[in-house]
């Protein structure tokens, strides 16, 4: 079925939709700071960290470090004041004025273990999924403008921060999945009905052809078998047939000659045989009188089984007058054939004119 072609491609579309977006959009950092005030031991921690798109999503931890000069840590010159006794350091850059990737590879030439990037003024606590092509194999996240802020004016007054940077949560279009699959379950279900209905009204099509063809071929067979039982004549040149121009069968418009064999119907009247037998198996009646040949021979005309779902067959009736002669042809369906609304209305004795006119 066609229909099942085109969905096909459009649910593998879907299926794939569904799996990439199942994927990770990006991860969140815990931060976790520690530093000594007032002889107390101050300590924060919060999943409010994301990592770059080019960072490995691993722990890094060390003193907080800031640029000596432009806190925005930019140009590959760069340099961090460290005068720490911890060996690793992370370095706090504030986000601006040059690409993350410059300032993170800055940091990385002085030997960091991780950068962090905090938002521009304003931003409050929010962050973005930083991309950094440029700069990669360092840990790279970006925290908040009001948590980097407050590391940093402590940092810079000189309070010694430790930082750990921890690998947070995945985060993904969840919400996005779960409205795919509704949508994809929403669309299988639509179309398995549409399949099971389409394929419902074939098969019921299908049975009743199957079942009317086998009813015309039993028609048509024992309609054969009674046609077979009309008697039949082998014209001789002493016959009134034979020898009068007047007298000559309607199907092939021919004059009977000697040695013809003709089929006498219930009417009387004589036609070749080889012409009349398919005129009757199509038609049934006869071809000058149309009287029911079939009827008469016990052959009932197949019932037409209209289903009960189904409405009335309507036929469209194109009706041609040409002079005396009225054609009515059905149109639409020819499952509704009409042999006596088919038959041509001829007159016998004005078509034998027409003839002997042609010939003389
Ligand atoms: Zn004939
Ligand atoms: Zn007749």
């Amino acid at each position: 079925m066609g229909e099942k072609r085109l969905y096909l491609p459009f649910l593998l579309c879907l299926s794939g939709l569904v799996h990439s977006s199942a994927a990770v959009l990006y991860w969140s950092a815990v931060v976790e700071t520690d530093y000594v005030k007032n002889n107390e031991t101050v300590s924060k921690i919060c999943e409010c960290g994301v990592f770059g798109r080019n960072s490995p999503v691993v722990r890094a931890s060390g003193v907080v470090t800031l640029p000596t000069g432009d806190p925005r840590g930019c140009g590959l010159d760069a340099v961090y004041s460290r005068n720490s006794s911890f060996p690793a350091w992370i370095a706090l850059v504030k986000r601006g004025n040059c690409t993350f990737s410059d300032k993170i590879n800055a940091a990385k030439r002085q030997g960091a273990a991780g950068v962090v990037v905090y938002n521009v003024d304003g931003s409050e606590n929010s962050t973005s999924h930083m991309a950094h092509s440029e700069a990669d194999g360092i840990v790279a996240i970006m925290i908040g403008n009001l948590q980097g802020t407050e590391i940093y004016t402590l940092v810079r007054n000189g309070t010694e921060v430790k930082m750990v940077v921890d690998v947070g949560s995945p985060h993904g279009p969840w919400m996005d999945t779960h409205w795919l699959y509704i949508l994809s379950i929403a669309f299988f279900v639509v179309t398995a009905a549409s399949i099971a209905y389409f394929g419902f009204i074939t098969a019921k099509r299908l049975f009743r052809m199957n079942r009317e063809r086998r009813q015309e071929q039993r028609l048509k067979s024992e309609a054969k078998k009674a046609i077979a039982r009309l008697p039949l004549r082998t014209l001789k040149r002493s016959d009134e047939e034979t020898s009068s121009d007047t007298h000559m069968c309607a199907v092939c418009i021919e004059s009977y000659k000697e040695g013809d064999v003709v089929t006498v119907l219930t009417c009387n009247h004589i036609f070749h045989k080889d012409c009349i037998e398919p005129w009757l198996l199509d038609k049934r009646t006869c071809p000058m009188c149309k009287c029911d040949i079939m009827s008469s021979l016990g052959i009932e005309e197949q019932p037409k089984e209209s289903l009960p779902t189904e409405s009335p067959q309507e036929v469209t009736v194109v009706t041609v007058t040409g002079g005396d002669a009225l054609y009515e042809v059905p149109l639409t369906d020819p499952s509704s054939y009409n042999p006596e609304r088919q038959q041509h209305h001829y007159d016998s004795r004005a078509f034998q004119g027409d003839s002997e006119a042609a010939r003389g």
